[in-house]
């Protein structure tokens, strides 16, 4: 047996290739990929940014968010993840190896030793390490999450944004029910933060865009926004924002947005005395001018970094989209040869979610 895989081979160069799918070993499951969810950093790994970064080598296949049917697995595998034949499970990008001082101290995402599912090239282990192809191989150690019964594998692969909100919102931003959320940025993750706060009780909720977000600023309305906000004619947000509370301030603060330091220094003026920002939205290295950390002092705020999401956040996912009524997020399924188009889709004001689907023959879109 092949499997035909988008192999990327250079910066921006994909290549389909047919790759052979090995015998699959006692630790491991062989999945079939149903969806492979796309984010912004398919698009910096398509562009070289990660392979530039040290993230990323070539050839490799890309795809770092599966969603897969489970069509063959060992004997030891089956006993670690409790997995059956058949199983649609959603796969964490990170294989931490468990043993690492900082696996140990409970933060796997840093596991000095970690494969990572959509970075790693062809020559390593069977080579089928990434989502964008028919099969994917499980090595040991693997995070799997069963899908529960009812969503389809495209919802099913918005475990990832999904997870980063509920993980973002609720455990990072530690937002309590009542609390007010601001959340700046509406791109897949500044959406679900929103649907993270209202699941969770939140009693304001603000949301931050452009104009050209219209889309993607009803779509966070309709879900768990109360407010929209258009930067574009409300340029002053702190005013805004004290016209909106009435003078007041916001609990938590998440801030989505790449590139722009701007939204970091309105988040430290907008948060209450003893309130918390979470700063997720990466700046190109961009430094922070114009900061006075006497607010944080005298605010005594917490302003806290985070970066992919926690398990726990993948599994408040894929219950809150059990409750079936967030398929309007998804906007794009896209068949596997035309992976580079997925990948430009990403940041476009239509694409409000993408999935590149192997099994798949032509593209659907809802809008
Ligand atoms: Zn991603
Ligand atoms: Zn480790």
């Amino acid at each position: 047996v092949r499997s035909t895989a988008v192999v990327q081979v250079a910066e921006r160069q994909l290549e389909i290739h047919e790759i052979p799918v090995p015998v699959i070993k006692p630790g491991e499951a062989l999945i079939k990929i149903e969806a492979a969810g796309i984010c912004g950093s398919d698009h910096d790994q398509f562009n070289g940014n990660l392979a530039r970064a040290g993230w990323s080598t070539y050839p490799v296949i890309p795809g770092h968010e599966p969603v897969g049917r489970v069509v063959e697995i060992g004997e030891a595998a089956r006993r670690a993840w409790g997995l059956a034949l058949d199983d649609l499970i959603a796969v964490e990008s990170v294989v931490p190896c468990q043993t690492c001082p900082n696996c140990v101290r409970g933060l796997r995402k840093f596991c000095a030793n970690r494969f990572s599912y959509g970075f790693m090239p062809l020559s390593d282990g069977s080579g089928l390490n990434g989502a964008f192809s028919e099969y994917m191989v499980l090595r040991p150690n693997s995070v799997v999450h069963r899908v529960p019964e009812g969503i389809s594998p495209e919802i099913a692969t918005m475990y990832n944004p999904l997870g980063a909100g509920f993980d973002w919102t609720i455990e990072r931003a530690g937002m309590m029910p009542g609390d007010s959320v601001l959340i700046l940025g509406c791109g897949q993750r500044g959406i679900a933060c929103a649907i993270a706060a209202r699941s969770a009780g939140a009693e304001r909720v603000f949301i931050t865009g452009l104009g050209q977000d219209k889309i993607k600023l009803d779509l966070a309305l309709k879900f768990g926004a109360d407010e929209a906000i258009n930067i574009e004619e409300s340029p002053d947000l702190v005013e805004r924002l004290r016209d909106l509370t009435g003078g007041g301030f916001v609990d938590r603060v998440i801030d989505t947005t790449p590139g722009a330091v701007a939204p970091v220094l309105q988040a430290v003026e907008i948060v209450r005395p003893g309130g918390i920002v979470v700063l997720a939205g990466l700046k190109g290295e961009a430094k922070l001018e114009g900061l006075a950390a006497d607010r944080i002092i005298l605010k005594a705020i917490d302003v806290r970094g985070v970066v992919s999401v926690s398990s726990w956040g993948y599994q408040r996912a894929l219950s809150r989209l059990a409750a079936g009524d967030l398929a309007e997020l998804h906007s794009h399924s896209i068949p596997l040869v035309d992976a580079q188009r997925a990948i430009e889709l990403i940041g476009t004001p239509e694409a409000t979610h993408v999935a590149v689907m192997p099994g798949a023959s032509t593209a659907t879109g809802t809008r």
